[in-house]
């Protein structure tokens, strides 16, 4: 993985007693994602509400990693020394309906993304963690309801 490591805190995702599942379940590249108990929300970043009930009943929960592009953008000039373009920063829907925003890695093309299918890939760094990032995908996962 090119760039910084993941922050510990202050910026981003923060490893906090919040977000500590999380980044611990990267560890061992599983994808987990906060779920709310009473109503079922899933969300993504990690907070200590549910952002639909309120609720503060929440779990994490393993998920594929399945997905589609929602959008993108293709960065073409450095904006910081230690992260060479190209590459490609994308916000991936996944199939339980949270936005990741990520990176798309392995692409033959850069074009016409949006909507396509997605799967999960994993990007090391160097203290063990791992980031999750996407690849293009034939298998389009089912359409995304809210519980
Ligand atoms: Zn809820």
């Amino acid at each position: 993985m090119r760039g910084p490591l993941p922050p510990i805190d202050g910026h981003g995702i923060p490893v906090d007693e919040v977000t500590r599942p999380w980044w611990d379940a990267t560890v061992n590249r599983i994808l987990v994602i906060q779920r709310c108990m009473p109503c079922g929300h899933w969300q993504h970043y990690p907070r200590v509400l549910c952002t639909r009930c309120g609720s503060t009943e929440l779990t994490f929960a393993e998920v594929s990693g399945a997905g589609v592009i929602d959008t993108y953008t293709e960065v073409l000039r450095s904006v910081r020394p230690d992260l060479a373009p190209p590459y490609i920063v994308a916000r991936v829907r996944l199939a339980e309906g949270p936005i990741l925003l990520s990176w798309l890695v392995d692409l033959q093309v850069t074009d016409g993304l949006i909507g396509r299918p997605v799967s999960l890939a994993w990007a090391p760094v160097s203290d063990g963690r791992n980031l999750p990032v996407f690849r293009l995908s034939e298998e389009v996962p089912p359409p995304w309801t809210s519980p």
